[in-house]
């Protein structure tokens, strides 16, 4: 076995972990990080990137396919598409090689240490790594431990993984085939962003959502366009049930047994869900567990680790960051949190006090939310100005055949000072970080309003949507 010593022990090299690292190397800081599965962690190889490309690929399969079908107001005409699934996953699998290769790239140029293989913690000061069979490989001692383990998917205890018909989405990023038939359990942002892609990749979907509407997390309003699209693609919605069990199946087939939730529905006869695949998508969990974390005893919030915005723990010198800490558990703020700890680390004063995290969910059509929606302001107290620019009266939007959403802005009244953006449409998820720059740089509507935008551009219904709320608009 290797002793080791460092002044920086990560673990875990996803966003977090692995941002953390970087930074530190920068900075000169001593830089040791412990991965025990690929580096890039659940964002990379199993998490955004890898869905972002396969919700790309069914974009263009269904563009095809409806091309071929002879609906398309654009004159083009093709033949009859066809998919070739494995090819489709190699080239995920390629781009999702591409990004991790150049992670291990800028790690090494930080001149930072990594070691392959599960971390054990035996002290807030040393981690014993150990390989897949168990054995210990190194002992690392440090004066300073980051915790970035990350997160695991929700299993359900009447519903339990089998990686074969009862999937996370680990399991639905790769498939071998597709099946004919798959049942979603949970409409939030997994179940809807991978549900679509199935749907558009040709298999026929079924999502069962606890809560009486989609993406629960999202403003009603918010979400209705996507709710529309995906009655247009035939994905069949139970929303309001609960997953009762799994049903009696024959052969290949898998079911489940589901009911409307409530008290007054307990007598109910249940509702059997026939598929060939159930992807349960009900949430994710901080993983802290299996590597000795509750050994050290720290102060917990729920299932989370308790840090302060400094991403101190409740001992001294150890750290966490990301999904280990809770919602929202969003790689850029695993990234954030990662580079500003390794800043206080180098003796920068630094805290994590964002005036916003954006939140985008990539369905079709994509969803946006930076800063508070309108009635999240009003619950904070504020009066409030809110206006919405439809995407029906821009003239990108038109060209780019995508005009079923809305930009909504929402301003204090008194000093028209923005407080939140919210976006639904195609290709919204670029607005983001001009929603996120105007909030954080603490723009007024008359900033924006008066701001030139490029035309033609969606960037020209942010434009609008100040304005409206100024009681200006020129094109509604
Ligand atoms: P992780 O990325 O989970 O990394 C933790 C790493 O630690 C893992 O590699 C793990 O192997 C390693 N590890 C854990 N314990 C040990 C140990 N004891 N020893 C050694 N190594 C260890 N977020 C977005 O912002 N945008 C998206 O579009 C998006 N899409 C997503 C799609 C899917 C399907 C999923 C599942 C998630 C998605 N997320 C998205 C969430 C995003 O992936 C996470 O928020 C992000 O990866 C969290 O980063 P992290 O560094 O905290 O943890
Ligand atoms: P989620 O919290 O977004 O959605 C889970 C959904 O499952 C909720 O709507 C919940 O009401 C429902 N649910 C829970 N238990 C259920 C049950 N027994 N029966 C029916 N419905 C049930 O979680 P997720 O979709 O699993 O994603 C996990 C996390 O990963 C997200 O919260 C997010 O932080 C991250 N993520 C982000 C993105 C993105 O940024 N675009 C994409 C994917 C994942």
């Amino acid at each position: 076995m290797q002793t080791l010593q460092t002044k920086l022990l990560i673990l875990g090299g996803g966003p977090g972990g692995y941002v953390a690292a970087i930074r530190a190397g920068q900075l000169g800081i001593q830089t040791t990080l412990v991965e025990g599965q690929a580096l890039g962690g659940t964002c990379l190889n199993i998490g955004c990137i890898p869905s972002k490309a396969l919700i790309h690929a069914a974009g263009e399969f269904a563009r095809a396919q409806a091309q071929a079908s002879g609906s398309s107001p654009l004159g083009i005409q093709v033949q009859k598409p066809t998919l070739d699934v494995a090819q489709t996953i190699a080239w995920k699998d390629g781009i999702v090689q591409r990004l991790t290769g150049g992670v291990a790239a800028l790690l090494k140029r930080q001149k930072v240490q990594v070691v392959q293989g599960w971390g054990h913690i035996v002290d807030g000061k040393t981690v014993e790594v150990r390989d897949a069979q168990g054995q210990a490989t190194h002992r690392i001692q440090c004066e300073h431990l980051l915790l970035a383990n990350g997160s695991l998917p929700v299993e359900l205890p009447v519903l339990p993984f089998d990686g074969e018909r009862v999937i996370s989405s680990t399991q639905a990023l790769s498939p071998k085939q597709l099946p004919k038939k798959l049942v979603v359990v949970g409409g939030g942002y997994i179940g809807l962003e991978l549900g679509i892609t199935y749907r558009k990749l040709g298999v026929e979907v079924a999502v069962v959502e606890a809560a009486p509407r989609i993406l629960p997390a999202y403003d009603a309003e918010l979400t209705r366009p996507v709710q529309a699209r995906l009655q247009e693609l035939g994905i069949t919605l139970y929303l309001g049930h609960q997953v009762l069990g799994p049903a009696q199946s024959k052969g290949k087939t898998v079911g489940v047994e589901i009911r409307p939730a409530g008290a007054e529905h307990e007598k109910d006869k249940p509702q059997v869900l026939k598929a060939d695949q159930i992807l349960v998508a009900a949430g994710r969990r901080p993983h802290t567990e299996g590597y000795g974390l509750d050994g050290l005893q720290l102060s917990m919030k729920g299932r989370a680790v308790q840090v302060d915005d400094q991403c101190r723990t409740s001992m001294k010198n150890v750290w966490a960051i990301g999904d280990l800490t809770g919602e929202p558990m969003l790689a850029h703020r695993a990234m954030a949190q990662g580079e500003m700890v390794a800043e206080i680390i180098a003796g920068k004063t630094r805290h994590f006090q964002p005036a916003q995290i954006p939140a985008v969910c990539f369905t079709d059509p994509e969803v946006v939310s930076v800063g508070l929606s309108p009635d999240e302001a009003k619950a904070a107290g504020h009066e409030v100005l809110t206006a919405q620019f439809p995407f029906a009266a821009n003239g990108r939007a038109m060209t780019l055949e995508d005009t079923s959403g809305f930009v909504r802005v929402v301003a204090r009244k008194d000093t028209h000072r923005i407080l939140g953006w919210q976006a639904v449409g195609g290709h919204v998820a670029e607005l983001a970080a001009a929603f996120a720059q105007s909030i954080e740089m603490g723009a007024h509507l008359e900033d924006v309003a008066h701001t030139i935008h490029a035309h033609p551009s969606l960037g020209e219904a942010v434009q609008e949507a100040a304005l409206r709320a100024l009681g200006q608009a020129l094109h509604v």
